[in-house]
């Protein structure tokens, strides 16, 4: 059961409800910032009169169009795709695109709406967005994949731009769909507009440590709640859901900060190596080869798969969702209490239930929402973008460095905020008054736009 929210705020998610039919997980995105923002009407009544919450759930601009494309047998598929322009009070709409056959509207508004709130904490001019398709990339081949590209792009072209909307990959979208998407813009504007897409690759654009930003910003950020504690990430063990972009680079950095990892998983099932996960070969087999995390089994023998089974009743003192919406409900957020987890940091967007963000917050262990962990990925998003602008290309270092310092001031304002606002150590409360404070005085400043 989701909290009660204040009186001023339930008309306006009953509001939210009505005029955005079936959309669950929007609903249920919407619901987890009106839970916090309580307290901030009372100290800031103004933004109740001038209507900011009800501005911020409706999307500036939402666009649903027609995808078609010939699979290698030349037959005909039409697939669905989304571009919802969320806010741009702080910068250029910012998200990136996912590829995924559950994707309808709710599921890019939900995304789109977190996202104006995290990029809004990374301190980066950056505005908010999301997009993508019901497309299954599993099983398609290299051909399909890019013709697919093309096609969708052949329509987005027009509603991008570097100072309008700036894509980036998701779930089902690395540097190579981005290749293929940011190729097809460049023919059909005939324009080398770096900026317009990030995520790109090193040698035409792209920026050092973007690859590995969201994982290891989700891992400085559960390192900084540590700290907080008098506490680090020295010799704890530590799981981590899913094997894609965000999982492979947060159990990277666990491991220079001294954690071990010992269990990680893709949607078929998961794997436990008590000895310790070997990054090299699981980066082989997701990132090289694209097959299954199984094969990680058939290869090392000590280690476990269990088909279809449950990461979060593996033991650990750290948890980290990296997979996806809603992947921890209550149960798993008891069973990892049980087991005597302290600390959950969430790479993915949303990974836990209201439920289970409940028990975390009730339990007192460090939590940190996803928008405010995974802001990492954005925050050096934007950081090739300001490397595009000047037609420049940082050093991994430094690229790196500016990653870290960020995350650390996320942690700090979501920190300082939740005290402010009378719920010391809740990032829950931080991060959500933290995002909209600084959205909401932009669009203030500009006017009933
Ligand atoms: P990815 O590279 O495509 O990897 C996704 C991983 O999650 C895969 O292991 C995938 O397993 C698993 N997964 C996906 N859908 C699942 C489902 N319905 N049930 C169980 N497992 C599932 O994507 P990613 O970029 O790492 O994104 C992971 C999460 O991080 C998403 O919530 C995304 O929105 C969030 N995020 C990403 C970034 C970024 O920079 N990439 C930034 C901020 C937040 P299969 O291979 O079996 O599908």
């Amino acid at each position: 059961m989701a909290a009660r929210l204040d009186e001023k705020l339930e008309p306006i998610f009953q509001d939210v409800l009505r005029r955005n039919p079936g959309e669950s997980e929007f609903h249920q995105a919407v619901h987890e910032v009106l839970e916090t923002l309580g307290p901030v009407l009372v100290k800031y009544p103004e933004l109740a009169e001038r209507k900011i919450i009800q501005r911020i759930c409706e999307p500036e601009r939402q666009i649903i169009f027609r995808v078609p494309w010939q699979d290698d047998r030349g037959e005909t598929h039409i697939n669905r795709a989304f571009r919802v322009e969320f806010n741009s009070a702080l910068g250029p709409y910012k998200g990136g695109m996912r590829f995924h056959p559950s994707v309808y509207l709710g599921i890019i508004k939900f995304l789109g709406f977190e996202q104006i709130f995290k990029n809004a904490l990374t301190g980066l001019p950056i505005g908010g967005g999301k997009g993508g398709s019901d497309f299954d990339p599993k099983g398609k081949s290299e051909d399909e994949i890019m013709r697919f590209c093309q096609s969708l792009m052949t329509e987005l072209y027009r509603h991008l731009g570097e100072y309008t909307d700036v894509p980036a990959g998701d779930i089902g979208v690395g540097q190579r769909e981005v290749g293929f998407l940011f190729g097809q813009y460049k023919r059909i504007t005939n324009r080398y507009e770096s900026g317009v897409f990030t995520g790109k690759g090193l040698s035409w654009g792209g920026s050092r440590a973007r690859k590995e930003a969201t994982g290891f910003g989700t891992v400085y950020f559960l390192e900084e709640m540590l700290k907080a504690r008098n506490d680090g990430l020295e010799g704890k063990t530590c799981v981590v859901s899913g094997s894609g972009n965000v999982a492979v680079y947060a159990m990277e950095k666990i491991y220079e900060l001294g954690g071990k990892v010992i269990a990680c998983s893709d949607s078929s099932g998961i794997v436990v190596d008590e000895k310790g996960i070997d990054l090299d070969r699981v980066k082989r087999i997701k990132e090289v080869e694209r097959r299954r995390i199984s094969t990680y089994a058939d290869e090392v023998k000590h280690a476990k798969y269990i088909e279809d089974g449950n990461i979060w009743a593996v033991p650990c003192e750290a948890a980290l969702p990296c997979a996806t919406q809603n992947e921890l409900n209550g149960k798993d957020a008891k069973k990892l209490l049980q087991n005597g987890c302290i600390a959950v940091a969430e790479g993915a967007n949303m990974p836990s239930t209201p439920e289970a963000i409940r028990l975390f917050l009730e339990s007192g262990i460090a939590y940190g929402p996803g928008k405010a962990a995974n802001a990492g990925g954005v925050a050096t998003s934007a950081l090739e973008m300001q490397q595009n602008a000047s037609r420049d290309s940082w050093t991994f270092e430094h690229t790196e460095q500016r990653l870290h310092e960020i995350m650390k001031n996320i942690h700090r304002n979501c920190y300082e905020t939740a005290d402010e606002f009378g719920a010391p150590g809740n990032y829950v409360t931080g991060a959500n008054i933290a995002g909209f404070l600084k959205v909401s005085q932009a669009m203030e400043a500009m006017g009933l736009i």
